[in-house]
């Protein structure tokens, strides 16, 4: 086990911490107020050593464009919302009616990552 910084500690902490797949500036938000001096850049460039050493995984890129991580890295499948943006795990594995169930949500397309309206987006 590699030695990390403590900003880089940090980072991985947040992100086990939380199940919204957050993007490097919800990251970088969080921490800024623990540490002043931390920089959007440092943040991106610890989130890319974390992927390489496989301690979290690159969940895929959201409506905003912009790349969304994952600090827990037993495999599962992820439900992207093409309305509010929002990436949510999925525990049941493809089968579709169950996991609209459980999201409350519609899915519309399924594979390690799934696609569709949310139950907050649903219910405005
Ligand atoms: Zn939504
Ligand atoms: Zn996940």
């Amino acid at each position: 086990m590699q030695r990390f910084s403590k900003q880089r500690e940090a980072i991985l902490g947040n992100l086990r911490s939380r199940y919204d797949h957050p993007t490097a500036e919800m990251v970088y938000m969080d921490l800024k107020q623990s540490f002043p001096n931390l920089s959007l850049g440092t943040v991106y460039r610890n989130l890319a050593v974390l992927c390489e050493s496989g301690v979290i995984l690159k969940v895929g890129v959201s409506l905003d464009g912009k790349e969304r991580y994952d600090g827990h890295i037993q495999p599962h499948a992820h439900f992207f919302c093409e309305r509010c943006g929002a990436v949510y795990d999925v525990t049941e594995h493809l089968d579709v009616s169950k996991i609209e169930k459980e999201l409350g949500a519609e899915i519309h397309y399924a594979s390690n990552t799934l696609r569709g309206i949310c139950r907050e987006c649903l219910d405005k």
